[in-house]
């Protein structure tokens, strides 16, 4: 079984594209960090590898915070950053779901009574 595992492992290093390194971040053009990340497989003919791993000083180290947004208080889904949107109290809504509510809202809201 190991024996599978290991020459796995052997593929994929294998197949890994070979790329010149990436500079800079795609998403926000920093200079790219590389972190050597140490990688092995143990046991009898276990092996090491070291893999220079492109972090983004400005996304990747950030991710957490940057991940964290309020979900819609309409629809209780998370809000995709792109999209979202505050509505009157600030609170973080979907467009499409503000939309919907200013909608309901003034179909909620009675008509004028017609005097007869
Ligand atoms: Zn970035
Ligand atoms: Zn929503």
């Amino acid at each position: 079984m190991s024996r599978n595992l290991h020459s796995d492992i052997d593929h994929f290093f294998d197949t890994l594209p070979d790329e010149p390194p990436r500079l800079h971040c795609s998403k926000c053009g920093s200079n790219l960090m590389y972190l050597n990340a140490t990688l092995f497989t143990t046991g009898p003919g276990g092996k090491m590898w070291d893999v220079p791993l492109p972090v983004c000083p400005k996304c990747d180290l950030k991710e957490d915070t940057a991940k964290f947004v309020p979900p819609c208080v309409v629809c209780g889904k998370p809000v995709q950053l792109e999209s979202s949107k505050t509505d009157e109290h600030g609170q973080v809504v979907h467009e499409d779901c503000y939309t919907q509510r200013l909608l309901s809202v003034a179909h909620d809201t009675p008509s004028p009574q017609h005097s007869e």
